[in-house]
C-alpha cells in the first residue's frame, strides 16, 4: 500500500509539474508578442578578454610572433585562440562575423549568376600530377597518404578538381554557359613562417570561384564581371581597396589582378598612378620603372595586403582534363576558364587591420558581431532602478526593429562598473553601445547612445533609440 501510494503520489506530482510547466508556457506565449525571443545575455555566453600585451604574447608561445595590430586585438579579446603555428581557434564572436562575411559574399557571387558548390578538401595527387602541380607547387602542398598507401593533398585550392568535375558533364551544353561554381571551405598552405595571426596562417578560409566559358570573348566578359562584384563587395564593406595588376604565380593564365587593402604592414609592394589610377604589383614591373605604362605620369609606391585574385586562365586546365562542351553547331569545344580567389579569413583580419584604433577592434558596420550591446547600471547603484526600463528597451528594440533579432546583446555583468564593461564594448567594436546612466532614470528616460563608427554620443528616449536603429542595415 505505501508503495502503491508513493507510486501514485510520485505519478500524480509528475502530472501536476506537466500541467504547471504547460501552463506556464501557455502563460508565456499569451504574455509575448509573436516573434519575441529570449535576451542574449552576456553573462550566460563565451565571455569576451580583455588581455595585457604580455599575456598575449605567452599566448602565442615560443613558435609564434606577435607581428602586427589586429592579431594582438583579436587575441587580447578573445576573438582567436592559438591552437598550433598559423592555426587558431575562431571564437564565437569571429564566426558570427565570418558567418556574415560569408552571407555579403553568397549574395555578390549568386548576383552574377555563382552557383555554390562544396569540394572535398582531400584531393588525390593523380589530379595535380596531371598538371604538374604536384612538383610545381614543391613543399607549401599539404601532402599526406592513406591507409592504403594512396597519395593525396590538402586542397589550396580547386583548379584541377573542379575541371575534372565539369569534364565529367557529358553533356555540358553552350546554353549551360557562363558556368560560374564557388565554394567557400578550409584551405591548407605550408607556409615556412605563418605569422600575422589569420592574415598568413596555414590553414584558413577562402571563396574560391571557377568559371567556365564558351569563347575568348565571353571569358573576358566573366572575368570584368567577377571583379565588378569584387569591387561592390569591398564598398558594402566600407573597406579602402585597390585592383593591381598581378603576376599569375602557379596559378598561370594569361591575365591577372589582385585586390590589396593599402595598410603598412602589408606583404606586397605595389606602384600607383595618382594620374590615370593604374596600379601594379611591383613583381610584374621592372623595379627601376618610375613612370605609368599607360599615361607616362609618375608612379607611388605603396604597400597592401591581398584579399582577392583574379586570374583568365585560357584553356590551360579544361585542354589537360577535356572540360568541353557542345557548341550552338552541336560541336564539342574546350571551356574557356577564369578562377577568382577572395581570402575570408584574411579579409576579417585585414578589415580589423585597416579599421581599428592601437586599442579598439572597429569592424566593417556589416560584419560586427552583434550590432548593439546594452549597458544596465551597476547593482547596487543609485542608477539601478533603471535596470528594468533597460530590460525593456530590449524587448522593445527585438520586438520592432525586425532585423536586429539575434543581434542585440545585454551586458548583465552588472557586478561590474558601467565603465568597465564600457571598456570591454569599446575594445569590441559593437557599432552601437547603449548606456543606462543617471538620465535613465528622468521621465521619460533617456539612454546615453554612442555610436562606435563615428565617435558620436546623443542622448535619446525609447522613441529616438527605436527610430536610430531601425536604419541599421544586417545581412
Ligand atoms: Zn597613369
Amino acid at each position: 500500500m505505501t508503495h502503491f501510494s508513493s507510486r501514485y503520489q510520485g505519478v500524480m506530482e509528475g502530472l501536476l509539474t506537466r500541467c504547471r510547466t504547460l501552463s506556464a508556457l501557455a502563460t508565456r506565449s499569451h504574455h509575448c508578442a509573436p516573434g519575441k525571443r529570449q535576451r542574449l545575455v552576456l553573462s550566460r555566453m563565451f565571455q569576451p578578454q580583455n588581455l595585457r600585451e604580455d599575456q598575449v604574447f605567452s599566448l602565442e608561445g615560443k613558435a609564434g610572433d606577435l607581428t602586427c595590430k589586429s592579431q594582438r586585438l583579436m587575441l587580447q579579446v578573445g576573438l582567436i585562440l592559438p591552437a598550433s603555428p598559423g592555426c587558431y581557434h575562431l571564437m564565437p564572436y569571429t564566426v558570427r562575423a565570418m558567418e556574415k562575411l560569408v552571407r555579403v559574399i553568397d549574395q555578390e557571387m549568386q548576383a552574377i549568376g555563382g552557383q555554390k558548390i562544396n569540394m572535398p578538401t582531400l584531393s588525390p595527387a593523380e589530379l595535380w600530377r596531371a598538371t604538374s602541380r604536384w612538383d610545381l607547387m614543391g613543399r607549401e602542398l599539404l601532402r599526406l597518404r592513406d591507409r592504403h598507401g594512396k597519395e593525396y593533398c590538402l586542397a589550396p585550392t580547386h583548379e584541377e578538381a573542379v575541371t575534372a568535375l565539369v569534364a565529367s558533364q557529358k553533356k555540358l551544353s553552350y546554353k549551360q554557359l557562363p558556368l560560374l561554381l564557388y565554394q567557400v571551405t578550409r584551405k591548407f598552405r605550408d607556409e615556412p613562417r605563418p605569422r600575422f595571426g589569420l592574415l598568413r596562417g596555414r590553414e584558413f578560409y577562402m571563396k574560391d570561384m571557377y568559371t567556365f566559358d564558351s569563347s575568348p570573348e565571353a571569358a573576358q566578359e566573366t572575368y570584368g564581371l567577377v571583379c565588378d562584384a569584387y569591387s561592390r563587395l569591398f564598398d558594402r564593406l566600407g573597406l579602402p581597396w585597390m585592383k593591381a595588376r598581378a603576376d599569375v604565380g602557379s596559378i598561370g593564365g594569361t591575365k591577372s589582378h589582385e585586390f590589396q587593402l593599402p595598410v603598412d604592414i602589408g606583404e606586397d609592394r605595389l606602384v600607383v598612378c595618382p594620374s590615370c589610377h593604374f596600379s601594379a604589383n611591383t613583381e610584374i614591373l621592372d623595379l627601376s620603372q618610375k613612370i605609368c605604362p599607360d599615361c607616362q605620369g609618375p608612379l607611388t609606391e605603396t604597400k597592401g595586403i591581398e584579399v582577392g585574385h583574379t586570374f583568365y586562365l585560357s584553356t590551360k586546365y579544361s585542354s589537360v582534363f577535356g572540360a568541353h562542351f557542345t557548341n550552338a553547331h552541336g560541336d564539342s569545344s574546350l571551356a574557356e576558364m577564369g578562377c577568382y580567389g577572395l581570402g575570408v579569413t584574411r579579409i576579417l583580419a585585414a578589415a580589423i587591420e585597416v579599421l581599428s584604433t592601437e586599442d579598439y577592434i572597429r569592424w566593417p558596420s556589416l560584419l560586427a558581431p552583434y550590432q548593439v550591446c546594452l549597458i544596465p547600471p551597476k547593482k547596487g547603484s543609485k542608477e539601478a532602478a533603471a535596470t528594468e526600463t533597460v530590460e525593456h528597451l530590449y524587448d522593445d528594440i527585438t520586438e520592432t526593429v525586425a532585423q536586429l533579432r539575434g543581434e542585440v546583446l545585454l551586458d548583465d555583468r552588472t557586478h561590474l562598473t558601467i565603465g568597465n564593461r564600457l571598456k570591454d564594448a569599446d575594445k569590441l567594436g559593437y557599432p552601437f553601445v547603449i548606456i543606462a546612466g543617471k538620465r535613465a532614470l528622468e521621465d521619460p528616460a533617456h539612454f546615453e547612445v554612442r555610436c562606435q563608427n563615428t565617435g558620436e554620443v546623443v542622448f535619446l528616449t525609447k522613441e529616438g533609440v527605436l527610430q536610430l536603429l531601425s536604419g541599421v542595415r544586417v545581412v
